[in-house]
């Protein structure tokens, strides 16, 4: 997975690619590269390590060129180092080439170029695939079009390209399979990315490129085309998210950004869904596949990461209030074993990018089985989304944070909105209970808000216990995929080591760890479980363990007994968890800033993971 930027029109190439490469560093930023083309002549520059020192490098050197491609690399074929960044350069010379993506079949090809006599300069994947073009554009003494063509058939993976010539002044060739695509239009000039966010400040209109298309780019003109040669009519959209959005805000990082945004992003995940005071949810995509879910002997949700532990929230919503029963897979176990699908079952595909990779895969061969999708994704127009036959978008808005916040809880409430319109439709939630939770759902932007101005106490609690070398994070019922994701977020954070457990099931193991060295963190609110999470408190105390407590307001017991408590307001207890997630996500950015970590982009981590 990386980040890809092309330009072709009549302004200076290098600060919008550079620009676009700042915004895409999310993606991938072990290192980064750009290539330009001016008076037949490729000039190439990559560097290792973030995109800054790329612009270091370049500081200076006065580049001029209307027309370029701009890569940051998330490694994957070849150690992170200058002679594996991207942009690449064919055996001639020639051709220059950028890839998001994996070619599986590379090994081969490789051999068969090598004995044709061609030499490699670096350990990619990317490398292979440009050379095989150029061989066969040497071979079929065709277009370089026409050799793209020929090569992607042959080809297996997942890519993005974009491809420039020297001796091409104004076009770049661009196709897609598996990793996204966006083209911005401008007049007499076009933008390409991976994302919006490098192209949102130069036009709004946009082009989604689909799979299989390869798109023939110049600054007048914009083709595009099937691996068969035929014209495709472009779709254009119109972009209507903001850069305010994807820049950070004022705020230091974009973790707390995308954090404290929460009452403001939940609002937009209910808005025009959920009409509580009229005793109405509205989500067209449920509506019009009604029968599917009301039938369904069961629902399979497959996900990976924080989304998955959405899923494992969801799992107990849909249980409990439709009375279906439900799955939670990981996609990248569920795509590789075989699982059993049976007919009118649905899946429901949760990802915030709508890219992931193992995410796809699952629901491409699940669907090769007949099974219904249904798509909760937070990227609209994204590689999951329209692969689904139906679907609800979060809206939380772009996610540039590595860790995963306001994407999860918008996917919280998203699901929340299923479970309850499919089991008040299904008989299964009886009417009262229903009104009265959609009441109190649409109280949980302010309740947020009231959490997030908590924020100073949480970080003296994130200080005192930021030395701690592990942490054990417990819950019960609604709460044990919260504590699974509180374990999470500190891991990826804080680089704590970190274990998620049910709180009953720490006698069956996890004990033996604690001491009064160990902090154990409870999310306690007052539901069914209250009496035994309080008896499982006082256990860990008996051991000396350190406990910090996240609970409700009002509740005079666990404050107490133990060292720490973060409260949360008063909620029903299926609605309490997309409240005491907040106070777990601020605990691990306040515990990541006091160890002095980059909290945007922690060490080995990708925002998108787009790769097997
Ligand atoms: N497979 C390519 C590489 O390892 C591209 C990885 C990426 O998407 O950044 O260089």
């Amino acid at each position: 997975m990386c980040g890809i930027v092309g330009y072709t029109g009549k302004r200076e190439a290098y600060p919008i690619l550079l620009k676009g490469l700042k915004r895409l560093e999310y993606r991938g930023y072990d290192s980064s590269g750009i290539a330009l083309q001016q008076d037949q002549h490729l000039q190439v520059y990559k560097k290792k390590g973030r995109v800054a020192e790329l612009e270091e490098l370049l500081l200076g050197k006065g580049l001029h060129a209307h027309i370029g491609i701009g890569h940051t690399r998330w490694a994957t074929h070849g150690e992170p180092s200058d002679r594996n960044a991207h942009p690449h350069v064919s055996q001639s010379g020639k051709l220059a080439m950028i890839h998001n993506g994996i070619i599986e079949n590379y090994a081969p090809i490789k051999q068969e170029l090598v004995s044709k006599g061609y030499q490699f300069h670096s350990d990619t994947d990317t490398e292979v695939l440009l050379n095989f073009i150029e061989e066969i554009q040497t071979q079929n003494a065709c277009s370089l079009e026409e050799a793209l063509r020929i090569a992607l058939k042959r080809v297996v993976g997942a890519y993005c390209i974009l491809l420039i010539a020297s001796d091409d002044p104004e076009t770049i060739i661009a196709a897609r399979k598996g990793s996204p695509l966006v083209i911005g239009i401008g007049k007499g000039e076009h933008f390409l990315a991976s994302d919006a966010s490098p192209i949102i400040e130069y036009t709004r209109e946009v082009v989604y490129v689909n799979d299989y298309e390869i798109a023939i780019v110049k600054p007048d003109e914009l083709i595009l085309k099937n691996l068969g040669n035929e014209k495709q009519t472009p779709y254009i959209t119109r972009l209507d998210m903001e850069l305010s959005a994807i820049e950070k805000g004022g705020y230091e990082h974009f973790m707390l950004k995308e954090i404290m945004e929460q009452p403001e992003t939940v609002f937009d995940g209910l808005r025009g869904r959920l009409l509580a005071a009229e005793g109405k949810i509205i989500m067209s995509g449920i509506e019009q596949h009604l029968p599917a879910f009301l039938s369904a002997p069961r629902i399979i949700i497959v996900a990976c990461g924080t989304s998955w532990h959405a899923g494992l929230l969801a799992e107990y919503l849909i249980e409990t209030f439709a009375r279906i029963p439900v799955e939670v897979e990981y996609a990248s176990e569920f795509r590789y074993r075989n699982p059993v699908i049976h007919p009118g079952d649905v899946i429901i595909a949760i990802s915030q990018s709508g890219e992931t990779a193992d995410t796809l895969v699952a629901l491409e061969s699940a669907k090769a089985q007949g099974a219904f999708i249904f798509g909760v994704v937070n990227a609209v127009g994204s590689s999951i989304a329209r692969l689904s036959d139906a679907g609800a978008y979060t809206h939380a808005g772009p996610e540039i944070g590595v860790a995963s916040t306001k994407a999860f809880t918008g996917q919280v409430a998203v699901l929340t909105l299923m479970a309850l319109k499919i089991g008040y439709a299904k008989g299964t939630l009886a009417e009262a209970d229903y009104l009265n939770l959609l009441l109190e759902l649409e109280q949980v932007p302010e309740k947020i808000r009231e959490i997030l101005s908590q924020s100073a106490h949480i970080q003296q609690v994130a200080n005192k216990y930021k030395d701690a070398t592990d942490f054990l994070f417990l819950g019960r019922g609604y709460n044990f995929p919260i504590a699974l994701e509180g374990a999470l977020k500190l891991k990826e954070i804080s680089y704590i080591h970190a274990e998620g457990y049910p709180a009953a099931e720490m006698k069956h193991g996890p004990i033996a760890l604690v001491d009064e060295n160990l902090p154990v963190l409870f999310v306690a609110t007052r539901d069914l479980y209250y009496d035994k999470v309080v008896s499982n408190v006082q256990e860990i105390k008996a051991r000396k363990g350190k406990v910090i407590a996240i609970i409700t307001k009002g509740d005079t017991i666990l404050p107490e007994m133990a060292n720490d408590v973060i409260t949360i307001p008063e909620a029903h207890e299926a609605i309490a968890p997309i409240l005491s997630v907040i106070p777990l996500q601020l605990l691990s950015y306040y515990t990541g800033l006091a160890k002095g970590y980059d909290v945007d982009k922690p060490r080995n981590l990708a925002k998108s993971v787009t790769v097997e």
